[in-house]
């Protein structure tokens, strides 16, 4: 998270350097002027570039060369709507963070949440996606221009710190099992994804169904994000049979902060999301997970989150059908007023 986020942040910081440095040199007060640059076919001006498309030249290129970050290529995408991005074509490198909230003129960005548990060739149950519609639904997501961000985006737009892509889908697994490893794994990779895991400590290697340590920390090193989903998998919002108060606080400070404490420890990080589970909560489990040190809680609440959404209430679709029809409903990434 933190490198993403310095990357970002030094970005800008060269960018406003260069820019203050044309000022000097230009001797003038005010905005920099826009005008050729000796030697080169690119324009400046102090929020954007336009820069004339070279063979060989990918979007990516462009986001190290003007704004020191490979990984913003989005920005350039999401400024060019309809460029093919073809040699000789202009295309514009915007240098400012713009709207950070993504508020438009008739609406406000949201981003969908999807949810899914487990994956396999073939499934027998609703919680179980097959490997075929699941990669069609990948499919779909890179065709139609969706861009998947983990955990420290989505916190990073609802804390209004930072502009997300147009359309930011973020992908969830729950639980830990094997096959978010063995089958979902290697077709996000395939497609360029990552996803964000949410996994109870106590199922963590302990058959051949479940995710192992050693998985979690490879799918790390690839960008994945691991969050919490408890040590146990009880249902938090209410006392068990029998259970009295202090035991049902004692359970739940065991499921929340130290769930916390085995996962950072294990794969040497501070875990900013807790998945509460069954999506059950109450105001004693939302106070806890914030004094854990999340940063936010996951729901399984339907809908999609704005920037202005409650970090600890962050709406999740479960994808439980196979109809494509229905996925791309739950796509929205655009609220009108
Ligand atoms: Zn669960």
């Amino acid at each position: 998270m933190a490198l993403y986020g310095s990357h970002y942040g030094r970005a800008y910081r060269g960018v406003s350097l260069a820019l203050i440095g044309m000022a000097v040199l230009a001797g003038c007060a005010g905005p920099v002027g826009i005008g050729p640059l000796p030697g080169s076919t690119v324009y400046r001006s102090s929020e954007r570039v336009l820069h004339r498309f070279q063979p060989g030249e990918t979007p990516a290129m462009l986001a190290a060369k003007y704004l020191g970050d490979a990984g913003l290529a989005w920005m350039i995408e999401d400024a060019n709507p309809k460029a093919a991005f073809t040699p000789q074509q202009l295309v514009v490198v915007p240098l400012t963070i713009a709207n950070r909230a993504g508020i438009g003129e008739n609406g406000y960005q949201s981003v969908p949440i999807l949810c899914y548990h487990r994956f396999a060739k073939t499934c027998d149950s609703s919680l179980c996606m097959p490997a075929d519609i699941f990669e069609r639904q990948l499919r779909y997501l890179k065709t139609n221009g969706y861009r998947v961000i983990g955990a420290d985006a989505l916190l990073d737009f609802l804390q209004y710190r930072r502009a997300i892509p147009k359309k930011a889908v973020m992908i969830t697994m729950d639980d830990g099992y094997r096959s978010t490893f063995d089958v979902a794994y290697p077709l996000l990779k395939k497609y360029g994804f990552t996803a964000t895991l949410f996994i109870y400590t106590d199922y963590v290697g302990v058959s051949r169904q479940a995710i192992t340590w050693d998985q979690l920390r490879e799918l790390k090193r690839e960008g994945f994000t691991i969050g919490s989903h408890s040590i146990a998998h009880s249902d938090l919002s209410k006392p068990k049979n029998g259970e009295d108060r202090h035991a049902y606080m004692i359970r739940l400070q065991r499921e929340i902060i130290h769930s916390k404490q085995i996962i950072d420890k294990a794969l040497n990080q501070d875990t900013i999301a807790f998945a509460y589970p069954f999506g059950r909560r109450n105001p004693a489990v939302v106070s806890l997970s914030r004094q854990a040190g999340y940063q936010m809680g996951m729901t399984v609440d339907r809908g999609s989150n704005p920037f202005f959404a409650d970090p600890f209430t962050v709406r999740r679709d479960q994808i439980l059908k196979r109809d494509m029809g229905l996925f791309s409903a739950r796509l929205k990434t655009f609220t009108k007023f």
